[in-house]
């Protein structure tokens, strides 16, 4: 019920686009799927999903020889919900020792993301520490210990300018002398220096490798949902920095571009894990791709 709440403005925005196009046709037309592919563009489902979207639906309409566009409806969902499983699958880390990296630009959400996951693991009876390794924003670490406080975690960091990857050297050692189960990475989000951040976040990753083998790892990138492409766009770019594991995208309460959950899995084939729903330290889901579409249209 939250999900859907949550996404209200954005059902108005893709269904109700639909939902107009099923009824102001008598006839299955070239002008018809035109509307719908317009809709499903604004609705911010991406070029490639969309595409895909529109290809599944005219397959089907010619071997099933549908006329009334109304009996477009389910198979337009179908195909929604296939596009929402193209790639992988999300790989649940939430039980297993995890060092997990957070990235993305400054803004997005990273530090509350960091902080609402921290407490959904902490509930969960895991032991979490955070590593506050944005040494370059002096009120990064603050913040996200504002956040570690509320969580009732501990949290590492280092003083401001100070190498982020000795930040990491310490968090992974400290996280293996006290048992720690998922020690969750603040990273740098300067996107626009992307050479100096690219070898920064290579080289964590070079410690971690070295300092901690075999612990599993994640590499979540944290997206704006209410900038819709530009998120796509970001990912794109850290993506070429890093295996991506998964995506959290937050601010998915209140805009109307929360279709970009498709075009993300459709154009990155990278899932997405977790989707900030408020400011709250609890507006934090577990990302279901079917929820998501049954919140959208049922
Ligand atoms: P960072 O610079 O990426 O670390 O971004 P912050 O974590 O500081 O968040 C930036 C702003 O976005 C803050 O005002 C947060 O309260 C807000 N924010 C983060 N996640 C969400 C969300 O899921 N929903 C809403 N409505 N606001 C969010």
């Amino acid at each position: 019920a939250r999900l859907r709440e949550g996404l209200t403005k954005t059902r108005n925005n893709i269904v109700k686009g639909f939902d107009s196009v099923f009824s102001g046709y008598s006839v299955i037309d070239d002008e018809f799927y035109e509307e719908l592919e317009e809709t499903m563009i604004m609705g911010d489902l991406g070029g490639r999903a969309t595409e895909e979207i529109l290809d599944r639906l005219k397959e089907q309409v010619n071997d099933q020889g549908i006329c009334d566009p109304q009996d477009c409806r389910e198979i337009l969902i179908d195909s929604i919900r296939e596009q929402m499983h193209v790639g992988k699958t999300a790989y649940d880390f939430e039980k297993e020792q995890s060092v997990v990296m957070v990235i993305g630009v400054n803004g997005v959400g990273k530090t509350t993301s960091i902080g609402k996951l921290a407490s959904k693991l902490k509930k969960q009876g895991r032991k979490v520490l955070i590593a506050a390794a944005d040494t370059f924003r002096a009120a990064a670490g603050d913040q996200l210990e504002e956040w570690a406080n509320r969580a009732g975690v501990d949290m590492i960091g280092g003083v401001e300018g100070s190498d982020p990857a000795s930040v990491i050297y310490d968090a992974v050692n400290a996280a293996k002398a006290r048992h720690v189960d998922v020690l969750l990475c603040d990273t740098a989000g300067r996107l626009h220096n992307k050479k100096n951040l690219m070898e920064e976040l290579r080289k964590m990753n070079r410690i971690i490798d070295r300092e901690f083998p075999g612990v599993h790892r994640e590499n979540l990138v944290v997206l704006d949902g209410t900038t819709g492409q530009n998120a796509l766009v970001q990912a794109r770019e850290f993506a070429q920095v890093m295996d991506l594991t998964g995506i959290i995208l937050t601010k998915m309460d209140g805009t109307a571009k929360g279709g970009i959950a498709v075009a993300i899995q459709s154009e990155l084939h990278v899932p997405v894990k977790y989707i900030g729903v408020g400011e709250k330290i609890e507006d934090l889901q577990k990302f279901d791709p079917d929820q998501f579409v049954n919140a959208l249209f049922d």
